[in-house]
């Protein structure tokens, strides 16, 4: 929240931007770094206050049509109207308006208050939900607001607003610029320094399983690295220990990456086409492998629904195989319209398998020979078992169960670092959730960049 109560007496503006650049995400954060670094040059940087930190929003990822990358990006600054007015002013004349083809750019502005219900049912609509543009326009109208710039990115620029207003869980990333990503070095023992030192209150710094150094984006420049964590001065201390050449300055984002926000429990009835969720059912058929080991398998709730465990996913593909009818899971993951030559239903894309109790697992074997203790084969369908040994038989001998130990284990299983979604919680933060609400940055935009 707003400690001083900053945001109550004054007005707030809410500014959403998305897909400033098709370029990658990159380019929308460092548009807002831009315009907090030119706010921070002038008497109006001082007079207005930033009441939470730019937020940094990852929206539903199984959407078809999203921008590039899925993060919007919003501020939240409190001042006297006036003030707020000449800010919309500056990040306008900030905008590079080259058209780029495939750009849906996003600009919206919202001054006074939001209901916070209100903001709640916006943000986890399009964080697990289908909406288009017509949705955003109208709900942005319903606001008071004003759409500067009005592609697609109203959508997340929307979302990012809305979760200003959320209360849930959060991290922070702290994002690193420079314009030359050529001439930016980072010394790759200062990383793994750094991690040791700083997590588990930063994580996804390096994949334990490759080695591979995660802080680097692929989205390229001018991004330079992003190191995630729990809170701003964590960030800033590993930000310290990193011994990097060419970077130019830095900002530090509020977010809702790592959280598992998306995987909102749903009941299988409710698996709509492009929607998040964690299903819950009970394993109805063994699984079927596919070739490349791909793993389909059917759970119900009541309702019926595939789910495929792909390979990418590494150790909760590896159980997946293990399962067996009657099994009890949870999937986190999206809907999808694939597969539909091999499956009637929708198939859930699993990003995370979650083993909630296991059924007793039994084999049919041979009986063993009551004389001898020898192994019995049998004389064909229906006409009993005969043993190896000594010859002894049985007419009426069938199979006989056998239980046998199940070799996995209840519990969550996610895929390696490398092969993870933004918004998808690392196992190494499970135990650091929080409740987050708005946070002035206490030194005001100062703290926020570098
Ligand atoms: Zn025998």
């Amino acid at each position: 929240m707003d400690p001083e109560g900053f945001g109550e007496k004054l007005p707030v503006l809410h500014l959403g931007v998305d897909d400033l650049d098709t370029f990658g995400w990159g380019c929308t954060t460092f548009y807002i770094y831009r315009l907090l670094k030119e706010l921070s040059r002038t008497p109006l940087g001082s007079r207005v206050k930033l009441i939470d930190y730019p937020l940094l929003v990852r929206l539903n990822p199984s959407i078809p049509f999203k921008t590039r990358g899925n993060g919007a990006l919003s501020l939240h600054i409190a001042g006297e109207e006036r003030d707020l007015g000449e800010v919309v002013e500056i990040a306008l004349a900030l905008l590079d308006t080259r058209s780029m083809p495939g750009r849906e750019p996003g600009l919206i502005s919202i001054i006074g208050k939001i209901d916070r219900m209100l903001a709640r049912k916006i943000y986890i609509h399009l964080l697990t939900d289908v909406a288009d543009i017509t949705y955003a326009m109208r709900v942005i109208e319903k606001l008071g607001g004003k759409i500067h710039i009005g592609g697609r990115g109203v959508i997340g620029a929307l979302g990012s607003v809305a979760y200003h207003l959320y209360e849930g869980d959060c991290t922070y990333e702290l994002l690193a610029y420079s314009e030359d990503i050529e001439d930016v070095h980072i010394d790759r023992d200062s990383v793994v320094e750094m991690d040791r030192l700083t997590s588990p209150l930063t994580f996804n710094n390096i994949d334990r399983e490759t080695g591979k150094i995660l802080i680097k984006p692929s989205t390229g420049a001018p991004v330079a690295l992003g190191i995630r964590g729990e809170n701003p001065s964590i960030l800033v201390k590993a930000y310290e220990i990193l011994s990097a050449k060419g970077l130019e300055g830095y900002m530090i984002l509020r977010t809702n990456q790592a959280t598992d926000q998306h995987l909102i429990p749903r009941g299988i009835s409710d698996a709509k086409y492009y929607r998040t969720g964690l299903f819950k059912g009970v394993v109805v058929d063994n699984p079927r492998i596919m070739r490349g080991g791909d793993v389909l398998l059917k759970i119900s709730d009541g309702a019926e629904i595939t789910v495929a465990i792909y390979k990418e996913i590494g150790e909760a593909n590896r159980v997946a195989r293990e399962l067996v009818k009657g099994d009890i899971i949870a999937v986190g993951g999206s809907v999808k319209p694939w597969l539909l030559e091999l499956t009637e239903t929708p198939v859930i894309n699993a990003e995370e398998l979650r083993i909630l109790k296991l059924a007793e697992k039994y084999i049919e074997i041979p009986p063993k020979c009551p004389v001898c203790g020898g192994s019995m084969e049998s004389m064909g369908s229906g006409k009993g078992y005969r043993c190896r040994r000594c010859g002894y038989r049985d007419r009426n001998a069938s199979k006989v169960k056998v239980r046998v130990e199940r070799n996995i284990k209840i519990g969550v299983y996610k895929p390696p670092p490398r092969n993870m979604k933004h918004l998808s919680k690392p196992l190494s933060r499970i135990g650091f959730e929080k409740i987050c609400r708005a946070v002035s940055p206490s030194g005001g935009i100062s703290s926020v960049i570098l």
